[in-house]
């Protein structure tokens, strides 16, 4: 049974759809904190409760034959991190030390996990590599990597191997359109956009356009949460052929702007979706871009949702059949 920590939230319920569909025995904990009961597929398992909980946790793992681990339970809000880092150390390292410590207990030897492109911080050159220097620039990318480090460590004292997946920016939706983006406040760039198009909100802020770019607004990678989904299929197999730990980006490897991600959703919406230039957000790197070469080598890895239109496409078919995500 491969257990997932977090499958309840965006990343960890699609994976959790693709793990059943894929015949897996799947069980879900999660603290319902950012996650959503309706997200989590009834062919799966589910656990209420948090990683932190030591006894909680232990009655998950003695009650199931939990063979691999998959980790999403974290908090991933970069502005949210810089406010009150104490929360990020609290919930994502010390949630990992009690998990860590339960698989060991029972001799649970597999763990993927979900890392950041955070963890590299302002880069020094583009695309980004796996052996790049890690220099986060706020505690959300600090937390991962110290959650990084912690398992480099397990990994050499217990035989816990690792797959960390540093994940560039997540998004799209669910081909059957059931589960997709739903952050209570959203703070993500383009699900915020689509609720302009769907006139919930009247505008998007663009966050500084003084940044050292082609149009001065900050470039990221983006990347279909499906194609994410299976890379942690990839991973949990890699780990099952007795492959050592390892790390892997996962991106597309091209960069979008803020505005050009606006202009994007204005094709594939046909909504004019007004917008407006305003401060900088603290803690936000310049550009992200991604390389994922060595992910399509050695996990042999293939995206198939290498357009950002079909991205932003996918993730217009979930919002504007569920405009209230999954309250609606
Ligand atoms: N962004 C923006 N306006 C918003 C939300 C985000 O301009 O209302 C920008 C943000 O500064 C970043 C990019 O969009 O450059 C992606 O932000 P998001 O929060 O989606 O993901 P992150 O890069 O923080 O993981």
């Amino acid at each position: 049974m491969i257990l997932v920590c977090g499958g309840a939230g965006y990343i960890g319920s699609h994976t959790v759809f693709e793990l059943i569909e894929d015949g897996k025995e799947v069980i879900v904990v999660d603290n319902l904190e950012t996650g959503h009961k309706k997200a989590i597929s009834n062919k799966a398992k589910f656990y209420n409760g948090d990683i932190r909980d030591r006894k909680f946790l232990e009655k998950v793992f003695k009650e199931n034959k939990i063979d691999s681990v998959i980790h999403f339970a974290a908090n991933s809000l970069v502005g949210e991190s810089m406010e009150n880092p104490l929360k990020y150390y609290d919930n994502n390292v010390y949630g990992t030390q009690i998990l860590l410590e339960t698989m060991n207990r029972h001799n649970v030897k597999k763990i993927v996990f979900s890392s950041t492109a955070a963890v590299y911080g302002e880069p020094k050159s583009i695309p980004i590599m796996e052996t790049d220097k890690t220099f986060p620039t706020n505690p959300y990318g600090e937390t991962k990597l110290t959650m990084e480090k912690m398992f480099k460590w397990a990994d050499s004292a217990y035989g816990i191997k690792y797959i960390s997946l540093r994940y560039f920016n997540v998004a799209g939706a669910h081909i059957t359109e059931k589960i997709g983006e739903d952050h209570n406040p959203e703070t993500h760039l383009i699900p915020i956009i689509l609720q302009v198009a769907l006139d919930k909100r009247e505008k998007i802020f663009i966050f500084g356009d003084d940044y050292n770019t082609s149009d001065g607004t900050c470039i990221r990678d983006y990347i279909h949460v499906t194609d994410l989904a299976h890379a942690h299929m990839l991973a949990l197999e890699y780990l099952n052929k007795a492959n050592k730990s390892n790390i892997f980006n996962l991106g597309n490897g091209e960069g979008f702007s803020v505005k050009e991600i606006i202009e994007a959703a204005r094709k594939v919406t046909g909504h004019p979706i007004k917008s407006e230039i305003g401060e900088r957000r603290v803690g936000d790197p310049e550009k992200l871009v991604a390389s994922s070469e060595k992910a399509k080598r050695e996990l042999k890895w293939k995206p198939k949702y290498i357009d950002i239109e079909s991205i932003i496409e996918s993730a217009w078919n979930w919002h504007k059949n569920s405009p209230d995500g999954f309250k609606g």
